[in-house]
């Protein structure tokens, strides 16, 4: 097997030819690491090396957050809200320029399927272009007149450095989700992207730099999380924390930011249901039952990776689905016609394999889709049912993070939203019924963040994003956002000379 770039695009071939050693981007320059480490990226496709990447060290945090704290009580902080806000805009423009090398950047390092990286990079230039609408239109405080004696009312502040920590699975656009509403509400960034997906968050860093942004604004520090994140989490002049990933590295990250009181935002894992009732539209729910599951090479925090069914539809549902598994195109990752990848890293292969034969021994019948014998140097799983699984395996209670779909049946609806809510996690939900009173019901009663009925996850930017129970805390998106990325401040004047308790103004009497 070889990396075939002919139907890549000339920009995307240009930029995947030339990608060289990527270094830290630090007070507007690219720089090595203080120490000169670096480690190796490598290739999920062929799991060939790609290139090496700076190992940023607690001294090189130490520079980057002194280059925020420096931009954010200076240049920037001092900076006109309408020019700040054109800074978004700009950068957002050249996204969109610059998507044709982008998406295939993504697609070469993590093994996203190119189509939907294509997506994934226009996303990400809107997230800029909405924030700087959300900032100019949304960021307003509140005005309370007390009895004609005060004027109550509020400001939103920035906070200060933004340490921003992503994962690998949807790398490019995440990474813009946190920058997006940190920069337009007026905070500095240390970005320490995730180090099995470097390549676009160099490529981010390139772009914002063209857009001219003040030096020290914006800072990426690679390298793996339990050095480089850790230094960044520990670092006393970053009030601010926004992770996304891993339940257990939210633990340890909110463990190890604590002496600081520190704010988190936390995205983390999935183990979503979608339950389908006797009267849906069986064809739809198919289709987002299988895209839900397979996109993004499963690898999706809000795949629904447990299917309810009920039972007098589940034969048919099953036989439709596994012909949808037998006919799901697994390939090269930058072929637009490729619907899944092979998975981001050897290391996480070995975990979804562990996962299918633990299902396996614990009862699971394993049914797979195809994947042809040239791609066997990659990190290549099929896509894969597990069906009579049940509520008490590991496969049903643990998310997998890969294009495994966990198929179990029901008949009663209480006994359905029960079960469904049995997982420690509570992200995302989807119901599919005609029945309009219970779709909403159902719907309601499913312990989650966000909810779907009768469709895929198709999000609004300007809704909540964010999971309760262990999947996450705090929301991000739209203005709520805006709850972690400023502080409030109440400001209260008199407007009348209001009584004021006189202590120590009358003469003691001294005996
Ligand atoms: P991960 O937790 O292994 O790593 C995420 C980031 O944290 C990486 O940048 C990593 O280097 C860093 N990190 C690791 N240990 C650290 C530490 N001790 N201190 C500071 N930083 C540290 O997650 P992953 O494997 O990259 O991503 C997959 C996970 O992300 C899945 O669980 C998925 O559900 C979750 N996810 C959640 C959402 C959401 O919005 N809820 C979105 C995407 C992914």
């Amino acid at each position: 097997m070889r990396i075939d770039l002919e139907h890549v695009s000339e920009a995307g071939r240009n930029v995947i030819q030339n990608i060289g050693s990527v270094n830290h981007y630090i007070n507007g320059a690219f720089t090595p690491s203080t120490s000169k480490d670096t480690f190796i990226n490598t290739n999920p496709y062929t799991n060939e090396t790609i290139n090496d990447v700076a190992q940023g060290n607690e001294q090189d945090v130490n520079l980057a957050v002194k280059a925020a704290q420096t931009a954010f009580h200076g240049e920037w902080g001092q900076m006109k809200l309408s020019k700040r806000l054109q800074f978004m805009n700009r950068i957002a423009d050249l996204i969109n320029e610059h998507i044709d090398e982008i998406a295939p950047l993504e697609s070469f390092d993590t093994g996203l399927p190119l189509k939907q990286t294509k997506k994934m990079v226009a996303r990400a230039a809107q997230n800029f272009r909405f924030y700087a609408e959300m900032v100019s239109t949304r960021l307003v405080g509140d005005v309370y007149n007390v009895d004609d004696e005060f004027l109550n009312y509020t400001i939103h502040k920035p906070v200060g450095v933004a340490g921003l920590i992503t994962p690998w699975n949807a790398p490019f656009m995440l990474e813009t989700w946190k920058i997006a509403p940190a920069l337009a509400t007026g905070n500095t960034v240390v970005l320490k992207p995730a180090e099995w997906s470097p390549l676009t968050a160099n490529r981010l860093a390139e772009i914002i730099h063209k857009a001219g942004l003040p030096n020290g604004v914006f800072n990426v520090v690679h390298g793996i999380g339990e050095i480089t994140g850790a230094a960044l989490v520990a670092h006393r002049d970053v009030p601010l924390i926004s992770f996304t990933g891993e339940t257990k590295t939210g633990v340890e990250i909110q463990r190890n930011g604590a002496e600081h009181m520190k704010q988190f935002s936390m995205e983390l894992g999935g183990k979503s249901p979608i339950i389908i009732f006797d009267d849906a539209d069986l064809e739809r729910a198919l289709d987002a039952c299988v895209w839900g599951i397979f996109s993004f090479n499963g690898e999706r925090c809000t795949a629904n990776s447990r299917l309810y069914v009920h039972e007098s539809i589940a034969s048919e549902f099953i036989e439709r689905l596994k012909a949808r598994v037998d006919n799901i195109r697994v390939g090269d990752p930058l072929d637009e016609a490729t619907e899944i990848g092979p998975l981001i890293h050897r290391n996480h292969y070995d975990h979804v394999k562990s996962h299918i034969h633990q299902a396996k021994e614990d009862g699971a019948t394993v049914y797979q889709g195809n994947v042809p014998a040239e791609y066997d140097l990659g990190c290549f799983i099929p896509p894969t049912l597990l069906l009579n699984t049940d509520q008490t395996m590991r496969a049903v209670q643990e998310e997998i993070f890969g294009p495994v779909l966990t198929v179990m049946t029901f008949t009663d609806e209480a006994d359905v939203i029960e079960r469904a809510n049995d997982v420690r996690y509570g992200l995302a939900g989807y119901v599919w019924t005609n029945d309009m009173k219970r779709g909403h019901r159902v719907a309601a009663a499913v312990n989650a963040g966000m909810l779907w009925v009768n469709a895929q996850n198709v999000r609004d930017l300007r809704t909540p994003f964010g999971g309760s129970k262990q999947s996450g805390i705090g929301r991000e998106g739209g203005h709520y956002a805006f709850e972690f990325y400023t502080e409030v401040q109440i400001i209260h004047v008199a407007l009348n000379d209001h009584p004021i308790p006189q202590f120590g103004k009358t003469n003691r009497e001294v005996h």
